[in-house]
């Protein structure tokens, strides 16, 4: 396919339907990405707080052992609070603007490894739920991934998806090798195949964490498109970074884990981005 009918593709394209088979609207991205500002500006507030109280509480004890300890301590935690400041507002950038700013292959790993934990923590205190956190994660970790404009060759791309999309009652077992799939239709899995066939990816079914984690190992791939529900997409682009990630929530019409389904435009839409760059 060629870029232009690519991006035909992707104007013409209807935004991915969503849980329970609902539609996900703009508005909803909107949504999610504002979920996760807000708990970022709320997490740079009480960083500035405990700041603040970490240089108070010691500032008379230090001023006995030596006049000029407050200042230094005050600096400290000055430059400390800068760097976390230029970095949530590069990332808010980022994420509006939609384009790598500045250090924005940075900032996946920082929302990765430390924005995320505290986001559940206050995003829990506050009241808001634990899935809600996780799309607004999935979306934010999307968008950043967008951001970035590298080019991947289909061979080094993996589509990577969860077993419930398999036909409940199908007794083939695609774990160990999808290709063990006779196609008769019943479920996903033939056209995600085929998918995978006419972009020359590869793919593969994981039932869980570990053997995802065993896939990625083995398959070395350079990019990922991750199909799953909001919990093991959260782990699985914890686990795998630094390798880019699209994550692609599933859709449950029969409840979770159970003869669940994708949408395949948003599958290929995750993919054209990894090849087009
Ligand atoms: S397409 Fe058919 S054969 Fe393949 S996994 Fe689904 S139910 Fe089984």
């Amino acid at each position: 396919m060629n870029s232009s009918s690519v991006m035909r593709f992707r104007r013409g394209r209807r935004w991915g339907e969503g849980l329970e088979g609902k539609v996900v609207l703009r508005g909803e991205e909107r949504q999610q990405r504002g979920i996760f500002v807000e708990l970022l500006i709320l997490t740079c507030l009480i960083l500035l707080v405990v700041s603040f109280i970490l240089w108070y509480i010691p500032y008379l004890g230090l001023s006995n052992i030596h006049p000029k300890l407050p200042l230094i301590l005050a600096i400290v935690l000055g430059v400390a609070l800068l760097l976390i400041l230029c970095g949530a507002v590069s990332l808010v950038i980022t994420i509006y603007w939609g384009r790598e700013f500045f250090i924005s292959r940075r900032l996946r790993g920082i929302v990765i490894e430390v924005l995320f934990p505290l986001m559940v923590f206050w995003g829990r205190i506050i009241g808001i739920s634990r899935e809600r956190i996780q799309q607004s994660f999935i979306e934010i970790n999307n968008q950043l991934v967008h951001s970035n404009s590298r080019k991947t060759k289909p061979a080094r791309l993996l589509i990577l998806l969860p077993q419930c999309i398999q036909d409940f009652d199908c007794d083939i077992k695609i774990t160990g090798d999808i290709q063990n799939c006779k196609r008769c239709g019943k479920c996903g899995i033939k056209d995600l195949l085929e998918l995978a066939e006419q972009y020359k990816v590869k793919i593969a079914v994981a039932t869980g964490g570990t053997l995802a984690r065993r896939i990625v190992v083995k398959m070395r791939p350079q990019a990922i498109v991750a199909v799953a529900c909001e919990l093991d997409l959260t782990s699985g682009i914890r686990d795998t970074y630094p390798i880019p990630v699209i994550g692609v929530l599933n859709q449950r019409p029969n409840g979770p884990c159970y003869n669940t389904s994708v949408d395949i435009a948003e599958v290929k839409e995750a993919l054209f981005h990894f090849m087009e760059g």
